[in-house]
């Protein structure tokens, strides 16, 4: 086991946020997790994918682990379903694109997500109508204080809107080190959700296929989003709320325009995006810290903003959007 004292944790997370962890161990194995965690430095523990759902607002002053397990594996298959195992530490997309050039379908629309499969089960990650349950099998995780290998089911997972057990009743309690994820032969294709028809009409595309579909959420990402590589962000900063029926038709009433959708339970899910940028935010900079032009869910760094900086703007926007529509934000990334 290696351990790096004083890293700069700059480049392993996509805010581009400069905080020093006091040391820094890469693990590749279950084996390697476990001897990391009989050691006497195991105290206080970040465990660390992509770095692609976090902001640090201050040094880590404990160990980072960073989850290096490699491997993709296809373990069995039928007529209908095959199953395919990856280390934690594989990275997202390309196993996205692994599959799909397979053609094992169901990632498909949750291509361009970036970070590792080993943390896609934590917010239960979703777009374009799919999420990661939808294709989930199993994953393994070390139990940090047992120090012992347990099995996750769906059912033990508690999957929810970018919510799950790891989140919530077991949060910083379990390393995830591998996920298997039962994909079907025969697609059923999912393109009813915001511009992915649009997209692939623009693409003329005479046969609709897992490829066409992943190509098209890549272009739409594409022109969308800010890439973390050019202007530091963490994807959406805020969850989507879910309001009941009453608060809903209150809302509508005062906003006409408000962009809603039905959730189960007789709810509805607003666009957040939509709730922040009616209150004026949306392309707003102060320094560097800023909510970006053409998706107010997402917050930038535009170079040396510090995490305290983003934080704060966050907080500001999560009262502004109380004061006006009495919505509460919640915050999806992980704040450190
Ligand atoms: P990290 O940021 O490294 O970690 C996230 C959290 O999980 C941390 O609390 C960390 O401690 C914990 N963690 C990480 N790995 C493990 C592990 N192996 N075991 C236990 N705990 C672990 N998300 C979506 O759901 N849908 C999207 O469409 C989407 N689009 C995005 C677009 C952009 C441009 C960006 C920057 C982000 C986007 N995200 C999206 C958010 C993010 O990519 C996902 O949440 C992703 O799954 C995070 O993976 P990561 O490896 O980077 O996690
Ligand atoms: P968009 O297409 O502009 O749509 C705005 C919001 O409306 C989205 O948040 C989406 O909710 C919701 N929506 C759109 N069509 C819907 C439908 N048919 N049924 C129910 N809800 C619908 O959104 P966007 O920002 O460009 O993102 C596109 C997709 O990528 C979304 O699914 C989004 O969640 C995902 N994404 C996630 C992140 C992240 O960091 N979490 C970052 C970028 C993009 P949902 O968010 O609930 O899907």
């Amino acid at each position: 086991m290696q351990i790096e004292h004083q890293v700069s944790l700059r480049s392993f997370n996509t805010f581009g946020m400069d905080a020093t962890a006091s040391r820094f161990v890469r693990c590749g194995s279950v084996d390697s997790i476990l001897e990391l965690l009989h050691a006497p430095i195991a105290g206080n523990l970040l465990v660390l994918g992509g770095g692609s759902n976090i902001l640090f607002t201050r040094n880590v002053e404990g160990v980072v682990l960073k989850n290096e397990i490699r491997g993709i594996d296809i373990i069995d298959s039928d007529d209908e379903f095959v199953r395919v195992r990856t280390g934690a530490g594989e990275n997202w997309h390309q196993l996205v694109c692994f599959c799909v050039e397979q053609g094992f379908a169901g990632m498909e629309n949750l291509s361009l997500i970036p970070g590792n499969t080993g943390a896609s089960p934590i917010q239960n990650i979703g777009a374009y109508g799919v999420e990661l349950k939808d294709i989930f099998d199993s994953l393994e995780a070390v139990h940090i204080g047992e120090k012992s290998l347990h099995t996750f089911l769906a059912a033990d997972c508690g999957f929810g809107y970018r919510e799950s057990v790891f989140k919530s009743r077991y949060r910083n309690q379990f390393i995830i080190t591998s996920v298997t994820f039962r994909l079907r032969k025969n697609p059923v294709f999912h393109t009813e959700y915001g511009p992915i028809r649009q997209e692939l009409e623009r693409m003329a595309v005479k046969e609709l296929s897992i490829r066409a579909i992943a190509q098209a959420v890549i272009n739409i990402r594409s022109s969308k989003l800010p890439d973390p590589s050019v202007i530091g962000n963490a994807g959406s900063f805020f969850k989507n709320p879910v309001v009941d029926h009453q608060q809903f038709v209150q809302i509508r009433s005062s906003y006409p325009d408000v962009v809603s959708f039905p959730a189960p339970d007789e709810k509805f899910k607003l666009a957040a995006a939509w709730l922040i940028e009616q209150c004026g935010w949306r392309g707003y900079r102060r320094g560097d810290a800023g909510c970006h032009e053409k998706q107010a869910l997402v917050l930038v760094n535009y170079g040396n903003a510090r995490g305290a900086e983003i934080r704060d703007l966050a907080n500001e926007i999560v009262a502004s959007v109380f004061r006006k529509f009495g919505v509460q934000l919640e915050t999806e990334v992980n704040i450190y």
